[in-house]
């Protein structure tokens, strides 16, 4: 049988992209559909516009800290739409690159969405049927909304980088990767944010003690954290909810009692599960994000969708339909970038170089760009310990640059060590830049390094990372 395609991706992702180039590296025939824009949740809406609203949103600290330096300056205000607009001809950039990379590799692009129609078939939304030996469905993930009345007037994150002006108070809700980085983005860009989340402490499966001093940074930086806290119902502010200003959290001081004109162009009314009424300018929810299955054609054409809509998938990314795989968000394995694009990688290595390749998807650092930031990889002290018996490394320290500008800031630098391998089996770090720190301690956590190995390392000194490597004794064993 003959096909149009060698393969054909549907999904213009991180994953999807990478996986096209570089199986039309091999020679192969490829086609690549994409519904939006090429790119996909990082580059358009996630990872690349968060992490430069996390740039624009340090600033505010530095202005305090060039001062202490000696630095004679006076404060500005922060320019939104500046800064917006600017962001988005900076996407628009990145992807202008992607399509060049796409059309340089031999790709044929579809700027359309595309669905499945048979195990070899898919049909796109231009009508046109196109037929392949190999599909790859890389079409990621969306936010989603939890079940509480009222929820569609709240925004995502997928709208915050598209707001026409900054809120002046929002409530975030949810204590994930998303809640968390962007209720410091915002507080750092001087909007008033309150988080609620419905548990314990945020930040759920990281190392306990990383967290909590995450969660202590936040608050000494004005996040107003709420935990073990929930919304109960929500609704557009009326007038009578803005007399008075006796409703909660965010009612300002001195504000005029009128309805603001961001979010809903009114307000947006909030009972908490504390039992707290307020009226925020914006709500926003980051309380997990689902893999986009819907009406793709996935099951009729034979392929196992789980219980949260993703595509079921073997160590090599294969569905229950042999020549159709999937990579990345859509399969609800490990949400980040990377990963995605390691998947799609190992999925051609696979498929079209004849080298069965699974992806491993043990020990993958990452890195929470909250403020303070946080890098980890490995287990938890919590996970760890109940593996088998560990030794615990710990230090937290205020750092130099910190002390000199006054600023109360602690860092932590933490091993978790196998007390019988020597291994170190988790390394967790909460300091600025503690992302590219944890890049490169996870290398050597990758290799099996030992607390031993650690200890041959010369220090760099001063920095603060040296800790990883100067830590003598353990705090505790467990
Ligand atoms: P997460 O799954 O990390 O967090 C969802 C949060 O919402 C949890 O705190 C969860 O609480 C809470 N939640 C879920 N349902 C409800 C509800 N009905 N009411 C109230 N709260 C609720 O999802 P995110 O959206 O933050 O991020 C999705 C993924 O994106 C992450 O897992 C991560 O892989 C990736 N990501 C990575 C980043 C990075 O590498 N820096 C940055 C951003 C995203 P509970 O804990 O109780 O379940």
């Amino acid at each position: 049988m003959t096909f149009d395609y060698d393969l054909f991706v549907i999904g213009g992702g991180s994953g999807g992209v990478r996986a096209a180039r570089v199986a039309a590296a091999t020679g192969a025939k490829v086609a690549l559909a994409e519904e939006f824009r090429m790119g996909g949740t990082c580059v358009i809406r996630g990872c690349v516009p968060k992490k430069l609203m996390v740039f624009a949103s340090g600033y505010s600290e530095m202005f305090d800290d060039a001062r202490a330096y000696g630095w004679d300056l006076d404060e500005g205000d922060f320019n939104w739409p500046r800064f917006r607009d600017k962001l988005h001809a900076e996407l628009s950039r990145l992807e202008g690159i992607y399509r060049k990379l796409l059309d340089g590799s031999g790709v044929e692009i579809f700027d359309a969405r595309a669905t499945l129609k048979d195990p070899h078939t898919v049909t796109l939304s231009t009508g046109k049927d196109v037929t392949a030996k190999h599909i790859l469905v890389a079409t990621g993930g969306r936010p989603v909304l939890p079940e509480i009345s009222g929820a569609e007037l709240g925004i995502t994150s997928n709208d915050i980088f598209l707001l026409d002006e900054m809120p002046k108070n929002i409530l975030i809700v949810g204590g994930g990767y998303i809640a968390s980085e962007f209720a410091c983005i915002l507080n750092g860009l001087g909007v008033k944010v309150t988080q609620f989340y419905r548990g314990a402490q945020i930040l759920r499966g990281f190392d306990d003690e990383a967290r909590g001093l995450v969660a202590e940074g936040m608050r000494a930086k004005g996040v107003d954290l709420h935990l073990g806290t929930n919304i109960v119902e929500m609704r557009a502010a009326t007038e009578d909810d803005l007399k008075g200003h006796d409703h909660g959290v965010p009612m300002e001081e001195g504000r005029p009692a009128q309805l603001p004109q961001t979010g809903t162009g009114k307000g947006i009314w909030v009972k908490a599960t504390n039992g707290q009424e307020a009226v925020y300018d914006q709500v926003m929810f980051a309380t997990g994000r689902a893999p986009n299955t819907d009406d793709m054609g996935l099951q009729a054409a034979g392929v196992e969708v789980g219980r949260r809509g993703e595509a079921v998938v073997d160590d090599y990314s294969q569905t229950a339909v042999p020549s159709i795989y999937a990579i990345g968000d859509v399969t609800n394995r490990v949400q980040l970038t990377p990963v995605a694009i390691r998947e799609g990688m190992a999925f051609v290595e696979t498929v079209f170089k004849g080298n069965p390749t699974p992806v491993d998807h043990e020990l993958i650092p990452s890195a929470i760009f909250t403020q303070p930031e946080m890098g980890t990889v490995g287990l938890s002290e919590e996970a760890a310990r109940e593996q088998e018996p560990v030794e615990i490394y710990c230090t937290s320290f205020k750092p130099m640059n910190h002390a000199f500008a006054d600023r109360d800031d602690r860092v932590l630098m933490k091993l978790v060590v196998s007390v019988e391998t020597r291994k170190v089996l988790g390394c967790h770090i909460v300091a600025d830049h503690a992302g590219e720190m944890i890049q490169l301690a996870g290398i050597a956590v990758k290799m099996g390094a030992t607390k031993e190995d650690f200890d041959r390392t010369v220090a760099v000194h001063p920095t603060m990372a040296e800790e990883l490597v100067t830590m003598k004794e353990p705090v505790r064993t467990a």
